[in-house]
């Protein structure tokens, strides 16, 4: 999960509290979150909703306000739809995630890891909705979705190391510039990415100033 910008007036189309997923309010999504779920990191989502952060069950204000509407893929929308999750996720737009939580890649376990950086309640519940998503056990109608997004990740990530590794053997300014794009906020995974370099600052210091 990583900081995003809202940008306003909210789309016309809430005024009318009749639908909150007409074309120009997914439109003003996608471009939010960079095309990609927000809690996932996954990119082009070919399955995106519009997610409400506080649950909205039988609350028309909080189903229509533009602040509470999020971009996410349908598997995360269903998990974040389950119990624990109906409040208290961190709000990308409010606060800057990766100050709270830490996303780890585990390639050899083939898991991802979320560690909250501090003891608030909003920490600790995105943490665990994020290793959720991802490591979801293997049973159950929802297998392929958990399986696909960990192989999207684990591709990503293969792609990353080998940009890092050929920068070792030669540092040149077109390889720092491949690095730099696959740590924006817009590339997929961003967060997994970004924590890497500041766990390993000490081999990588040049690119502390793209994960700042
Ligand atoms: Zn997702």
């Amino acid at each position: 999960m990583i900081k995003c910008e809202r940008t306003y007036p909210a789309p016309e189309s809430l005024a009318k509290r009749q639908a909150y997923n007409e074309a120009d309010v997914i439109s003003r999504l996608k471009a939010i979150f960079y095309d990609k779920c927000y809690i996932c990191g996954l990119k082009g989502l070919q399955d995106g909703v519009v997610e409400h952060l506080v649950s909205h069950k039988g609350n028309d204000d909080l189903k229509y306000d533009w602040n509470n509407l999020f971009w996410s893929c349908h598997h995360c929308n269903q998990w974040k739809n389950k119990r624990g999750f109906e409040t208290d996720v961190l709000d990308c737009c409010h606060q800057n995630p990766e100050q709270h939580i830490m996303c780890i890649y585990d390639p050899r376990g083939n898991r991802v890891i979320v560690k909250p950086r501090d003891t608030e309640q909003s920490s600790v519940i995105t943490a665990r909705l994020i290793a959720n998503v991802f490591n979801e056990p293997n049973t159950g109608i929802r297998i392929n979705a958990s399986s696909q997004r960990m192989q999207d990740l684990r591709r990503e990530w293969n792609v990353f190391l080998k940009l890092l590794a050929d920068y070792r053997k030669e540092k040149s300014a077109h390889r720092k510039r491949l690095i730099r794009a696959r740590l924006s906020r817009t590339s997929a995974f961003a967060a997994f990415k970004r924590d890497y370099i500041r766990e390993h600052q000490s081999e990588y210091k040049e690119f502390l100033e793209f994960v700042s």
